[in-house]
């Protein structure tokens, strides 16, 4: 059996180095915890990310994927398949849009996104070609593909991976009079933005941000572009971050005036109930039909096994009222870090949505004291992660019980209260 040091030294030795793990290693998981190999457990509260939320290895996920992994895992999209029309039956009520284009990854995602947004510039809006341009936000992260990176302003993503992919323009995250001064561009094709900024250290817009900003895509005919990568799923509280504080288990039966419904969707992480990779592109006919066949696609997209665990993924989520545990769940999280920050002088900003939360450190992006504090946390039986440098998110799975929050609410404390001394 392989143990914590040699596990991490094959990864240092044989592995690039494009991460900088917290050192422990994983073996097991099962459900809100993991264990490393010499059976020490943890509260993963991180969820690889938010793909995760319906906890490690559920089993009606394992399920799902074992079953269809006996009978058909890949055909292409050469041939139809047995399930994917199931699936994509299933997503499309599930969401409400009349189409989804099934790909693999994330980043796939967001790439699809950009395509369909500017051949429907071209072939609906009619933008003369070759001009069409998509307003992004400053501090954004939607993947890391080329022309991805080419609209991040984060320099470790960027830096010497030029040239970079034109027709991308900045405004900074929730500003809305930026937001149409740039939508006054008659090239513009659309408006890429995440409901809540993840990776750049969950940054929470303004209540009426949102609803504004797909007031005034539509004001200015552009496409409301939401990457709900990350913020969709119930990790927020809500079964997409864009529905505000509506918990509807399934799409909004409160619209329109609590959801606000994208032109183009994406999804991906959670979609995959953290067992293999799935995400989709959703949007209504007059838009997904631009793309026709042969005009993009993807060999693994659609294939029957992701097609399995994405409904299984999903049916989690709605019969277990993941949302619904996550906004009250977060509720307690927050007001018990904001107590918290009254007697321990490390924490600087508690903020966050449902269970996507981070601490903000009292102390320069440049310090390793989040590190150093994640270190003990781990130490104490509770991983997470520092985001660009003094942020540590916590986002645990969303099948954590209070009792166990309690209990890592505990942990967090302690270990708090234990560095400051
Ligand atoms: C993780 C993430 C992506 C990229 O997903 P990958 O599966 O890693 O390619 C894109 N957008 C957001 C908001 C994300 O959080």
């Amino acid at each position: 059996m392989i143990t914590t040091d040699k596990a991490i030294s094959l990864e240092n030795r044989y592995g690039a180095h494009n991460y900088h793990p917290v050192p422990v290693v994983l073996e097991k998981g099962d459900g809100v915890h993991v264990w490393d190999p010499e059976g020490n457990r943890y509260f993963d509260f991180l969820s690889a990310y938010s793909a995760v939320n319906q906890g490690h290895c559920h089993p009606r996920i394992i399920n799902a994927l074992k079953e269809q992994a006996d009978t058909l895992t890949l055909t292409s999209r050469a041939f139809y398949n047995s399930v994917l029309g199931e699936y994509e039956k299933y997503i499309t009520e599930y969401f409400g849009f009349d189409k989804v284009l099934p790909m693999n990854t994330g980043a796939e995602a967001v790439e699809t996104a950009i395509k369909i947004c500017r051949k429907w510039a071209y072939e609906v809006k009619g933008i003369p070609e070759n001009r069409a341009k998509i307003i992004v936000c400053s501090n954004n992260f939607h993947g890391r593909t080329i022309t991805i990176i080419s609209f991040s302003n984060d320099p470790d993503a960027n830096q010497n991976f030029g040239p970079y992919t034109p027709g991308f323009e900045k405004v900074e995250y929730n500003n809305l009079s930026q937001l149409e001064n740039a939508l006054q561009d008659e090239d513009i094709a659309g408006f890429l933005v995440e409901p809540i900024q993840g990776e750049a250290g969950v940054m929470v817009p303004d209540d009426d941000y949102l609803k504004k900003a797909s007031k005034l895509c539509e004001k200015y005919n552009a496409l409301f572009i939401c990457d709900e990568i990350q913020t969709g799923i119930a990790r927020t509280g809500s079964l997409l971050a864009v529905c505000g504080d509506c918990t509807c288990k399934s799409h909004c039966e409160r619209q329109p005036e609590h959801y606000i419904k994208p032109d183009i969707l994406i999804l991906g992480k959670a979609l995959s109930g953290g067992v293999y990779p799935v995400s989709a592109v959703l949007a209504d006919n007059e838009i997904m039909d631009v793309i026709k066949p042969g005009q993009h696609g993807s060999t693994f997209g659609g294939n029957p096994l992701a097609s399995r665990v994405a409904i299984a993924a999903l049916e989690v989520v709605r019969d277990e009222h993941l949302a619904q545990n996550a906004r009250k769940l977060g509720e307690i999280f927050r007001s018990e870090m904001k107590n918290l920050q009254k007697e321990c002088n490390l924490i600087h900003n508690v903020r966050g949505k449902g269970l996507l939360n981070a601490v903000e450190i009292n102390d320069s992006p440049e310090s390793s004291t989040a590190w150093n504090l994640c270190v003990q946390l781990k130490n104490n039986g509770l991983l997470a992660k520092p985001t660009h440098g003094n942020i540590i998110r916590f986002a645990p799975p969303l099948v954590m019980t209070e009792e166990q929050l309690t209990e890592c609410i505990d942990i967090i404390k302690r270990t708090f209260l234990e560095f400051e001394r």
